[in-house]
């Protein structure tokens, strides 16, 4: 598994970075932790000519408050997240969520910026972001715009952002104290979710029942409704659409978005 040749190059700023996109075009690819890009590239399913490497931007990392809203930098990284105090006690599902992703090595390495911008929908950030209501700030030579989390995931592994784009920051909204569930169903320890729900404030997400991270509206709408979490949840994988594999067929990720819906919305912390 060795990827084909690439020329690599150290961004020494984001403006640098976003100048080298436009100039390399399509034959060129951000590199923030490696940990999805590389092993796509190693399988030859990802040639870029050219990496820019981002990972080592110090002015994109960082978690930061901005009014009613907890900021973290693009490159900060899920062992960090996970670590930090602010985001622990302002979006502790975040933080929650950060820690379930792969294994230390990965954490390590990792970056939420990369997270979201790679959209795999049985990912764990992704999944949270769009439990809590938050958005992306992507940055273009012309300037800034922000995308919230429902509109940001396309299809698989398919964005809002364009290819001369860069993702800098992630918005959420601050909840502190505010009860959460997360449900993450794996095979074996380190694994993506088979499926996955985040909960919280009466929004719920689901991973890996569809091309994106999907909310469960309908189960949402029961409970404001003043169902029953155990009635809610049984609306929970209404609308969804789950693909097929070696781990479970569409009916079994459908029994198992109801089971870890009720037990998100009953085991709920904070
Ligand atoms: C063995 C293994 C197990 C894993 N298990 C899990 C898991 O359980 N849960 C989970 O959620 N994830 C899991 N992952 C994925 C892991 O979280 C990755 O770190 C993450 O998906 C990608 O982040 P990265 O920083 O490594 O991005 P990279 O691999 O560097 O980049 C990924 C993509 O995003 C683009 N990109 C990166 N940063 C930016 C940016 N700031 N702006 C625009 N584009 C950008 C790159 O160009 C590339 O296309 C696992 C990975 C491995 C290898």
């Amino acid at each position: 598994m060795i990827p084909a040749q690439f020329e690599y190059i150290a961004a020494e700023s984001p403006a640098h970075a976003l100048a080298l996109l436009a100039e390399h075009g399509d034959d060129a690819k951000l590199l923030a932790g490696g940990h999805s890009l590389l092993p796509m590239m190693k399988l030859r399913l990802a040639q870029p000519e050219m990496l820019i490497d981002i990972g080592g931007l110090d002015e994109l990392a960082g978690v930061s408050l901005d009014g009613d809203d907890l900021v973290i930098g693009a490159t900060t990284r899920h062992a960090d997240l996970a670590a930090s105090e602010l985001v622990r006690a302002e979006a502790p599902l975040l933080a929650y969520a950060a820690a379930q992703v792969g294994d230390p090595q990965i954490r390590h390495r990792g970056t939420i910026g990369g997270s979201l911008s790679h959209a795999d929908p049985a990912a764990d950030l992704p999944m949270a972001l769009v439990a809590l209501g938050g958005s992306v700030v992507l940055q273009g030579q012309a300037g800034a715009r922000t995308v919230g989390a429902d509109d940001f995931f396309e299809g698989y592994f398919e964005t809002a952002m364009q290819p001369d784009e860069l993702l800098t920051a992630v918005r959420v909204p601050r909840r502190p104290g505010v009860p959460w569930g997360y449900q993450k169903f794996v095979r074996r320890a380190n694994d993506w979710a088979i499926v996955g729900v985040a909960a919280v404030d009466g929004r719920i997400a689901l991973a890996n029942m569809g091309p994106t991270p999907q909310r469960a509206t309908a189960a949402e709408q029961a409970l404001a409704g003043g169902e029953t979490a155990a009635v809610a949840a049984q609306y929970a994988a209404e609308g969804t659409s789950p693909g097929e594999d070696m781990h479970a067929d569409r009916e079994y990720r459908r029994h198992l978005a109801r089971v870890l819906t009720r037990r998100a919305l009953e085991h709920q912390a904070g």
